[in-house]
């Protein structure tokens, strides 16, 4: 604990772990430590890791930064969060993030927004919607953290804060003890400072839960995973992701990671992948349309919080007054864009086009990567023409300041996911690195203190890759 503190620092945390427990249980790892053959501190023993509020423990509360959840307190650990303990892993607290996961800068929260560092005085946005993990790990005060990612919640916040953000393939940790935001979306993703960091916790968490029913069998595992290894890969530019509203200091970053990759011995080929550009609408109407069956029983009487004065009346009245009392604006609105698109008038034309678009993205990647899905049924031999992994930015843009989005639409911040979702919409593994944007972009006075400005690189690879996209991060970090 001497280099790792916990105190709640541009309010990243929702509730921290109660100091003089921590201490107790730093001291016993570090004994267990002593006591093992090494003596040597090792794996993830001691280490202080932050939990995303929306992720179930027993010891602190957990809300999903929603006052419908206030002060809820679950009988149980999530299986990620009983596996971290199990590794002798220590809870530093519970992070704050956008209301039920949904919102792309951690503004959304019943606890005020997350703050992230400041550029001339000005406060920037941390990504969302784990941006108090980003900002924890970010500002040291925990050594990594669990976020969720359902279209880009754990790498868009990497990308503005400067940390790794890894979102690992669909189904290989478990979501038992997680809130559900789209269940069909939703993974447990990981931040830290160093790729190492996130791989050492990845290899923990990636087990089968038959808690899960999501969760990959063994028998399925097996097959998993290229065998190739990161001496010569063939690295794919999707060409799609070189928008107009790509910001050149993004773009220039973009070129100088594929320079350094050529430089390591790898190949860069271009790829188209065409369904891109209606990525993000299909997520937009997927995303919610689960949401608002998900949230469906914050209703005040199943689970909740209850608007007072009420009894006696109607349930539709007492539903209506706890969530409109209860839940934030952005997660009403996911809620009722998802109840329509779900609705009789619209599910062949919302719903329905949009799980076409679904299967259009994936295919798109599954023509361009050289290993076979896994998942999808038929031959799966190798597409000699294919490359092993892609690399594109992991947002269009540095992070915007707080001001700055002050007044945004919300279809402004549902374009910082543009990136992100085509990954989700596969369910495909895909990290972000920070790296150094070039000297002439730098702010002057960030130089002069030595501050390290960064952009954000996605590495995407084919479904069950993700030891190969682990090990490519690692090249470009
Ligand atoms: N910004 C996206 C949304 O609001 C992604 C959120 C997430 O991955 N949890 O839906």
């Amino acid at each position: 604990l001497s280099n790792q503190s916990t105190f709640n620092f541009l309010n990243a945390f929702v509730s921290l772990a109660d100091r003089t427990s921590l201490l107790a249980r730093a001291q016993s790892a570090d004994e267990a430590q002593l006591a093992s053959p090494h003596g040597a501190r090792h794996g993830l023993a001691g280490k202080l890791i932050g939990i995303k509020d929306n992720i179930c423990t027993t010891d602190l509360p957990t809300t999903a930064a929603s006052s419908m959840l206030k002060n809820f307190m679950s009988p149980y650990d999530a299986t990620v969060v009983k596996q971290l303990r199990g590794a002798g892993a220590i809870v530093a607290g519970k992070t704050n993030m956008d209301e039920f996961g949904m919102g792309s800068h951690s503004t959304h929260s019943a606890f005020g927004s997350v703050q992230s560092s400041r550029r001339g005085g000005e406060i920037l946005s941390a990504g969302g919607s784990s941006g108090g993990s980003a900002v924890a790990v970010a500002s040291a005060q925990c050594w990594a953290a669990l976020g969720t990612d359902t279209g880009g919640s754990v790498r868009l916040p990497a990308a503005y804060t400067g940390v790794v953000g890894y979102k690992p393939s669909y189904g290989l940790l478990s979501r038992w003890g997680v809130i559900a935001y789209a269940n069909s979306l939703d993974t447990v993703g990981i931040m830290a400072r160093h790729v190492d960091g996130v791989k050492s916790i990845f290899e923990k968490l990636n087990v089968y839960d038959p808690q899960d029913p999501t969760s990959l069998p063994p028998s399925t595992r097996s097959h998993l995973g290229s065998s190739k290894t990161t001496t010569l890969l063939k690295i794919g530019i999707p060409l799609e992701y070189n928008i107009s509203s790509l910001h050149p200091t993004v773009r220039k970053a973009w070129i100088q990671s594929l320079r350094h990759l050529e430089e390591c011995g790898h190949t860069l080929h271009p790829v188209n992948l065409p369904s891109t550009q209606h990525a993000l609408s299909a997520y937009y109407v997927l995303a919610p349309a689960e949401a608002s069956s998900n949230l469906a029983k914050y209703d005040g009487v199943r689970y909740g919080s209850r608007a007072e004065g009420i009894d006696g009346t109607p349930s539709s009245v007492l539903f209506a007054k706890t969530r409109g009392q209860f839940l934030g604006p952005e997660v009403r609105r996911r809620i009722l864009l998802g109840a329509f698109s779900l609705s009789a008038q619209a599910i062949d034309n919302y719903f329905i086009q949009a799980q076409k678009v679904r299967r259009l993205v994936s295919n798109d990647f599954n023509q361009v990567f050289e290993a076979p899905n896994q998942l999808v049924a038929g031959p799966s031999t190798l597409n000699s023409d294919g490359v092993d992994v892609l690399l594109c930015p992991t947002a269009p843009t540095l992070p915007p300041s707080l001001a700055e989005i002050e007044n945004q639409e919300p279809l402004d911040a549902y374009m910082n996911d543009v990136f992100t979702v085509p990954a989700s919409l596969a369910g495909l593994p895909a990290i972000s690195v920070p790296v150094p944007i070039a000297k002439e972009d730098r702010n002057p006075e960030l130089l002069e203190q030595g501050i390290r400005e960064t952009a954000g690189m996605q590495i995407i690879g084919q479904f069950g890759d993700d030891n190969l996209v682990l090990d490519v991060a690692r090249q470009l970090a």
